[in-house]
């Protein structure tokens, strides 16, 4: 029905957001309290997180939540976008768990239509919470899958057939994800002839876990044969949830874990250790994607691997319909209840609009109104406080479903590298890359041209910087390699607090390379790319390459490779 009424239920949402929030100063500013709709869409600007930052800074030192909100504002979500380099905090009320919970009830009833006996074993799902903190004022602030897992919703689920997880809450739980991921792992492999699916929230996440295997097996290995938790887990809920899996040791089963990492090859390991999975669940799509290939060799291209969901710290946003598709196939189906959605129309195909620039109310298109085929830019009104704000997503539209549209997730507005969560902009890159370089000049060399690349062939993926450097002194001297890892640790302390949380405490990211090319290197770059067609005319050193014959060409010129000698530093 929701999908049937679309209109009429968005149409609703907007009414509804009106009336608990019209007293809120934000909304007053434009509303003079009124709750017309019409006056909404003709008066209430399209933001970015620069006109929210102010409000969510007084929201932390302890005024009321009023000034956006007719609600209390309960924790404030830490998003993994950024603002200058902080992440941005998306306000969050605690009707907000429910309309979460709702999205993730749906999620097993699409999946049971396609594929069947889901509900006679159990799931191994990876999940982790993050650190948190709290604002002066006492809110919390942490990861919106953080705030979810924490929550009565998540806790106290009904435990049915379908929502068997292999990892004990208390493990899901535990501060250190790696001595989370240890023990989940432990939990999979105790169970592995009763796990029907696989998973984690996205694919850098579950490649990790299993990169990790590759690393721990023969200690995960020997807890199983002498029934005993390794003592390198020190989290006491861990080691008690732990003792139900462990109870007694079990030699038959350590020897065919054995002699499957051991004995074998890691292709397709996936299905020999966990023989029944029905299928891989993890997002994979939008920057996700560049991990196919490494699941596919995990899986040996034999299980199905599903997307489920789109969500975000603002607000959740729709389900795939169609979760046996091909991850590059998969579109999203909004659900008009979750917020009210506008979407900015790009008119020049994927030409992206800048932050700064001002985007006219009467530009905005309603969830009813797209077209297929068309891109568009996600703005959201939420009940929490946020009014026509610029998510960053560029959609595409592919069909409709009933009268909601189909959206496949086309990127994230101006990001040019990502390995976890991080999301890292060309601005972002330039200004690192800027302040690196000094500590080059200060030593008689200048960075003449740079690019990067998105490493995700290492487990954890890492970022790469090809540097194309001259000396400025006579002669020809090898470059000092304490010079070049000075560089390295300088771009990554100036990245922002997403990048080097992701480096320094849930190490999905790993160290800076610089990789030095040849001279002449960006020359023949620029060569290949206007043979493939770029204009010479307006021709730019692109910040990031994809892979392909360009990282071929620089790759063939490298002459010498750096990493950062540490991690950057990082404080909750
Ligand atoms: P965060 O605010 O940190 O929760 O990140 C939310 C962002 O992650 C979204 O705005 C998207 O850019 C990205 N994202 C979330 N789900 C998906 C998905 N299924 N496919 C592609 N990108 C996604």
């Amino acid at each position: 029905m929701l999908t049937v009424n679309a209109k009429e239920a968005q149409q609703l949402i907007l009414t509804k957001i009106l009336e608990s929030n019209q007293a809120s100063e934000y909304l007053s500013k434009f509303m003079n309290r009124s709750t017309n709709t019409s006056t909404f869409k003709r008066n209430v600007p399209v933001v970015t997180y620069d006109v929210v930052q102010p409000y969510i800074a007084r929201i932390s030192t302890g005024e009321d939540s009023s000034i956006i909100s007719g609600d209390r504002i309960v924790e404030l979500l830490r998003s993994s976008g950024t603002s200058r380099g902080e992440p941005r905090l998306m306000p969050a009320i605690s009707e907000d768990l429910d309309r979460r919970t709702y999205l993730y009830s749906l999620l097993m009833p699409i999946m049971n239509k396609y594929v069947s006996g889901l509900g006679e074993g159990k799931a191994m799902y990876l999940l982790f919470v993050k650190a948190e903190t709290l604002t002066n004022s006492g809110i919390p602030v942490r990861s919106v899958l953080t705030s979810y897992y924490k929550s009565p919703h998540f806790l106290h689920r009904k435990h049915d057939l379908y929502n068997n997880y292999t990892s004990p809450d208390e493990v899901i739980l535990c501060p250190d994800s790696q001595q989370s991921m240890y023990c989940q792992l432990l939990c999979g492999l105790v169970e592995r002839q009763h796990v029907l699916r696989l998973g984690a929230v996205f694919a850098s996440a579950f490649l990790r876990s299993i990169s990790f295997l590759e690393q721990h097996w023969c200690d995960l290995v020997n807890d199983i044969r002498i029934g005993k938790l390794n003592s390198n887990v020190t989290n006491t809920e861990c080691r008690l949830a732990m003792e139900g899996f462990l109870a007694l040791p079990n030699p038959e089963l350590a020897d065919e874990l054995e002699e499957i990492c051991g004995h074998g090859p890691w292709k397709g390991i996936l299905g020999r250790l966990w023989p029944n999975v029905k299928y891989i669940e993890a997002v994979l799509t939008g920057t996700m994607a560049q991990y196919i290939p490494m699941l596919e060799f995990y899986s040996g291209g034999r299980i199905p691997l599903v997307c489920t969901m789109y969500a975000s710290s603002e607000s959740y946003f729709g389900v795939n319909l169609r979760p046996l598709c091909k991850p590059t196939d998969v579109s999203y189906t909004i659900l008009p209840n979750m917020a009210y959605f506008e979407f900015i129309p790009l008119e020049d195909g994927l030409r992206v609009t800048d932050d700064e620039e001002v985007v006219g109310n009467d530009k905005l298109v309603s969830l009813v109104d797209v077209k297929v085929g068309c891109y568009y830019e996600l703005v959201v009104t939420t009940f929490s406080g946020l009014y026509r704000y610029r998510v960053g997503d560029v959609l595409q539209v592919t069909g409709f479903y009933n009268r909601v549209p189909q959206f496949k997730f086309i990127c994230r507005r101006n990001v040019i590298l990502s390995i976890d969560t991080d999301k890292t902009n060309e601005e972002d890159l330039h200004n690192s890359v800027t302040r690196a370089k000094k500590i080059l000049e200060d030593r008689n060399h200048i960075l003449l041209e740079y690019t990067s690349y998105p490493d995700t062939s290492t487990v954890p993926g890492h970022y790469v910087l090809f540097w194309e450097i001259k000396s400025t002194c006579e002669g020809v001297k090898p470059l000092d390699p304490q010079l070049l890892e000075s560089c390295c640790i300088s771009v990554e302390e100036s990245l922002d607090y997403i990048y080097r949380r992701c480096r320094a405490h849930d190490k999905s990211v790993g160290p800076l390379e610089i990789r030095v090319v040849e001279a002449g290197a960006f020359d023949a770059l620029m060569d290949l790319l206007v043979s493939q067609g770029s204009s010479i005319n307006q021709y730019k050193t692109p910040r990031c390459i994809e892979s392909g014959l360009a990282l071929k060409l620089l790759n063939s010129k490298v002459t010498a490779s750096f990493f950062s000698p540490r991690d950057p530093e990082w404080t909750v």
